[in-house]
C-alpha cells in the first residue's frame, strides 16, 4: 500500500469524503501511513434524499469498521441548486461540477478551521470520473476563502461521539448540534493529493468488491442522473 505524508508532517486532517467506493482506499492508504482521518460527509449535491442517505449509511458502514470518526454536513440540496443556477446542461467535467466542488470543499474548510484540523483533503478526485485540477482548484479556493473570513454559512451537523469530540476539541453539542462557529480556528491548507496513483486506483476497485458497497451509476446530482444513459 502506498504511504504518503501529509502538508506540514501532520497526523490528523479532515477527509472530505464523496461516498464508500471512492473512500475506501484513500482510508486504508491514511491508516497504513499514520494519519488520522476525521471523515466529513458534505454532499447536498446529490439527489434524491435516499439516495444520499444510502450513500451515507455505506460510508458510515466503512468508517464504523474501520474506527475511524465521521461527522455529517447538513444535508441542503435548495442551497446546492442556488449554487449551481443557470449551469443545469453543463455536461460532466464542466463548470457546474468546478461549483459544485466549490460549494463542497468550503464548507469542508471551514469545518476543518473550526475544528482545528490544519490540512483538509478530498476523495472526490479518487475517481477517473472527475477532473482532478478542477478538484484542486476549488479546495485551494476553499482553503484560501476560509483564510481571508469568506465562509460558508453553516448549520447543524449529525455525528461525533463524546470520546472523538473531546479528542479533537469541540464539545458533544458543538459537534452534533450546536451552531457555527466552532470557537476554534486554524489556517487550512489543501492537500492535492492524487489518489489514483500508487495502486490506489485498483485498490478502489478491490473495497469495492470485498465490502460489497453499493456502487452508484451517476455521480450524485438529478442532472448527471440524466446525462448518464445508465439511468434513462
Ligand atoms: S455531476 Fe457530480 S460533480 Fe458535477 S455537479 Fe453533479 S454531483 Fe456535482
Amino acid at each position: 500500500m502506498l504511504k504518503v505524508e501529509a502538508p506540514g508532517g501532520v497526523g490528523e486532517i479532515l477527509l472530505h469524503a464523496c461516498c464508500a467506493p471512492c473512500s475506501g482506499a484513500v482510508l486504508e492508504c491514511l491508516r497504513d501511513s499514520g494519519i488520522r482521518p476525521v471523515v466529513f460527509f458534505s454532499n447536498s449535491n446529490i439527489a434524491p434524499r435516499a439516495e444520499y442517505e444510502l450513500r451515507l449509511s455505506e460510508l458510515r458502514r466503512y468508517t464504523d469498521l474501520l474506527g475511524v470518526e465521521l461527522v455529517e454536513d447538513e444535508y441542503d440540496h435548495g442551497a446546492w441548486l442556488s449554487a449551481v443556477r443557470g449551469l443545469e446542461d453543463e455536461p460532466e467535467r464542466g463548470r457546474r461540477c468546478e461549483a459544485c466542488f466549490r460549494f463542497r470543499l468550503r464548507r469542508a474548510a471551514q469545518y476543518a478551521a473550526s475544528r482545528g484540523l490544519p490540512v483538509l483533503a478530498t476523495t472526490l478526485a479518487s475517481s477517473r470520473w472527475k477532473d482532478l485540477d478542477q478538484v484542486n482548484a476549488a479546495g485551494c479556493e476553499a482553503v484560501a476563502a476560509t483564510a481571508s473570513g469568506n465562509t460558508a454559512t453553516l448549520g447543524t451537523l449529525r455525528g461525533g461521539t463524546a470520546s472523538e469530540a473531546q479528542r479533537w476539541g469541540p464539545t458533544q453539542e458543538d459537534v452534533s448540534g450546536g451552531s457555527w462557529p466552532l470557537p476554534q480556528h486554524t489556517t487550512v491548507v489543501f492537500w492535492p493529493q492524487n489518489w489514483r496513483k500508487g495502486g490506489l486506483q485498483e485498490r478502489r476497485n478491490e473495497v469495492v468488491r470485498e465490502q460489497g458497497f453499493y456502487n452508484q451509476t451517476w455521480c450524485g446530482c438529478e442532472f448527471s442522473r440524466k446525462q448518464n444513459p445508465l439511468n434513462q
